[in-house]
């Protein structure tokens, strides 16, 4: 009986030991093991002050008398490449830090366009220089032309270097247009097409609007636009203008012309540029070189107008 009671007591002993010892050997080995684990999967070692990586991978414990930063003094990095980066994804599949960044760049890369349109041309004086700079920069742009004389050999190079063709009446007299009866607008907007198809063996499919059509009356646009739309027509207006068409001094002065579309491009992914290469618009010809550069430095690429784009050119900036 009592060597049954000596045996027991030691038992106890034996599980009393054992349990002490797995669990020193559970504290001292799995912190060790954590701290590894740590180092290993974090991929993107960043610099960091002691604060702010002890407070992040609790291996560093901030020392007794070191003052902690006041959070102004710490510059922690963005959430985004810190803590996501720990976060370690099974096997096959994707890490959910680069799954964020594709998202990011998909954004981020979303290609901004930008239509430069050039509108009453084409004359000798601007339309060619305006051509020799769209070819340096390897740029297409669409042309709303008129029925100009003795620019034949203008049109032809407009055509033969890719860029396209719109109509933009034939008359061009704003007073008399927009008092026209139906069947009077569609004689002109039929006599500009024929004008281009029989000298260029050409057929238009955009239409600009002389004055555009902000603030022509509803009724009046949904009779043309009906018109407009039978003979296959896509009507394009702008939603930025280099400011040619303004008769003051400003519209005739390089930089103003600059700023006014680099200033109305921010915060933007598509663009509809308004210019024109009638001969009286030399600084829109002299702008135009400017005006590229600073687009291509916001992450612009350039683009003819098509039958196909008219519901993408919507901005979502
Ligand atoms: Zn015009």
């Amino acid at each position: 009986m009592r060597k049954n009671l000596c045996m027991n007591k030691l038992r106890a002993s034996m599980v009393i030991l054992l349990l002490i010892l797995w669990n020193l050997l559970i504290l001292s080995g799995c912190s060790k093991n954590n701290t590894a684990s740590i180092s290993t999967v974090n991929p993107f070692p960043v610099q960091e002050d002691s604060a702010s990586a002890s407070s992040h991978s609790g291996t560093k414990p901030v020392e007794s008398g070191v003052s902690t930063p006041k959070a102004s003094e710490v510059i922690l990095p963005e959430k985004a490449e810190y803590s996501e980066q720990q976060i370690k994804a099974p096997a096959g599949r994707e890490s959910v830090t680069s799954a964020v960044y594709k998202l990011k760049n998909t954004k981020l890369k979303k290609k901004k366009i930008a239509y430069l349109t050039f509108d009453d041309g084409p004359s000798r004086n601007n339309t060619l220089k305006n051509l020799d700079t769209l070819k340096k920069y390897g740029i297409k742009a669409t042309f709303f032309v008129l029925p100009q004389k003795d620019v034949d050999d203008v049109y032809r190079r407009i055509l033969e270097e890719g860029h396209a063709i719109g109509n933009h009446s034939y008359f061009h007299d704003y007073h008399q247009l927009y008092n026209l009866t139906d069947f009077e607008f569609m004689e002109d907007v039929l006599m500009a097409k024929n004008f281009i198809k029989e000298k260029f063996n050409y057929t238009t499919t955009l239409y600009r609007f002389p004055g555009g059509t902000m603030g022509r009356s509803k009724k009046l646009l949904e009779s043309r636009n009906k018109i407009l739309e039978s003979e296959g027509y896509t009507v394009y207006d702008w939603d930025i203008s280099d400011g040619d068409s303004d008769t003051s001094e400003m519209g005739s002065k390089v930089e103003v012309l600059v700023n006014n579309v680099l200033q109305g491009a921010w915060g933007r992914n598509s663009l509809i540029v308004l210019m024109h290469d009638s001969p009286a618009k030399t600084a829109t010809t002299e702008a135009l070189p400017k005006i590229i550069d600073g687009l291509v430095k916001r992450g612009f690429s350039f683009d003819l107008l098509t039958n196909k784009i008219k519901n993408d050119t919507d901005d979502e900036g």
